[in-house]
């Protein structure tokens, strides 16, 4: 039954696979050109066979860090990004050598956390690699790290592949590192830690297997994959994780065998404008609402009127995207706004008849509509 599941993977039309540094670098800060070569070896063979392949690949940063003599990764920003500029140059140096070598043509598109959160520029980015797939070039994208400073970056790939992964309509998403995929424990400290193959949804226990801090899976590795995992398994793609090591890993994940872990899309995929209210836009504010209307809005998929609403955080205008959190302070959705926070403050927890009253004014009678929300993150 699994089996026959994973098979579907045989005619997945368009393929997001993601790479890490540690498996595409030395410690040393020196490119791994076996693994390179092999990755790229694979993904040509996929675009040969008529797939749209992407690439998202991480590396610019240790390996420019290798290449100006720094010991070990680079503290400051202005540092990051220097070797970023450098590394980037050389990553994608090689990367085009070995496509080349096969007939295949790479181009390169660095993406900031702006491209996804800007509407426009999502949709442009989107146009972008659309015209770069129907040229029959691989995409090979990274964060860009030059210009993009920690606190607007992404910060790490697992979630720009998933990102992307939704932007392009994937059916499949590879995210390939150093570990076997998802265990039932941390393998080198527990001995009894096995594989789980497959994750039909991804609960709460799921999530604990990411381990506490401090945890080789915990330092962001496991977490931000199960987290990418969620954004594609919403956006309808499949997540595969593997091991970047084993022998051509991204067809035996093509062809359907039974390696790494994989995490089922969900039956309630959000369309792709949904898609991005969820992900992708940045989020100015908060919407507090009673068990009333989170029940409405959950259970009935109802828009969110003034009535349920009980507080409102932050400062924002019509047309923002807002987080709509419940009475225990869990988000359970996320929308568009049809009023500001300063209207939404005076109108709270009233009866929509009353909102001209109170504001002089009423173009809606949702606060955030149905069409504008993205429930069940
Ligand atoms: N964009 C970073 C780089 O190329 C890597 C982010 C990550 O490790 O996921 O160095």
């Amino acid at each position: 039954m699994t089996e026959n599941k994973r098979s579907r993977f045989n005619i997945a039309r368009r393929i997001v696979v993601k790479v890490g540094s540690s498996s595409i670098a030395y410690p040393t800060g020196k490119l791994n050109l076996f693994q390179i070569e092999s990755l790229v070896r694979q993904l040509s063979n996929l675009h040969n066979q008529g797939r749209d392949v992407l690439l998202v690949t991480s590396g610019a940063i240790g390996t420019g860090a290798g290449r100006l003599g720094l010991s070990g990764r680079p503290r400051t920003i202005p540092a990051k990004q220097a070797a970023a500029a450098v590394g980037q140059g050389i990553l994608m140096h090689i990367y085009e050598k070995f496509f080349s070598e096969y007939g295949v043509t790479a181009g390169q598109v660095l993406l900031t956390r702006e491209d996804f959160s800007d509407r426009r520029r999502f949709l442009n980015a989107r146009n972008t690699l659309h015209a770069l797939l129907q040229f029959g070039v691989i995409p090979v994208i990274n964060e860009n790290d030059t210009v993009a400073v920690d606190e607007i970056k992404l910060g790490e790939n697992d979630t720009l592949s998933a990102l992307v992964a939704g932007l392009v309509d994937a059916e499949l998403l590879v995210l390939l590192s150093d570990i076997q995929g998802l265990c039932t424990a941390d393998p080198p400290r527990d001995p009894g830690a096995c594989l789980i193959q497959e994750v039909p949804e991804i609960t709460p226990e799921i999530e604990s297997l990411a381990g506490g801090a401090g945890s080789k899976l915990g330092s962001g590795g496991m977490a931000t994959k199960i987290s990418a995992a969620r954004i594609a398994a919403h956006s309808g793609v499949s997540t595969v994780l593997a091991c970047a090591d084993e022998k051509d890993i991204i067809l035996k994940v093509i062809s359907g065998e039974q390696v790494g872990t994989v995490f089922w899309p969900c039956g309630n995929k959000l369309e792709n404008r949904k898609q991005w209210i969820a992900y992708s836009a940045a989020v100015c504010g908060k919407i507090r609402v009673d068990e009333g209307a989170a029940a409405a809005m959950l259970k009935h998929g109802k828009s969110l009127l003034p009535s349920g609403i009980t507080g409102v955080e932050g400062q924002f205008e019509i047309g923002s995207t807002v987080s709509i959190v419940g009475p225990d302070n869990q988000e359970i959705a996320r929308g568009i706004t049809s009023y500001s926070s300063a209207e939404i403050d005076q109108i709270k927890g009233v009866q929509t008849r009353e909102i001209s009253r109170i504001l002089g004014h009423k173009d809606y009678d949702e606060i955030v509509h149905r069409n504008n929300m993205a429930l069940n993150l």
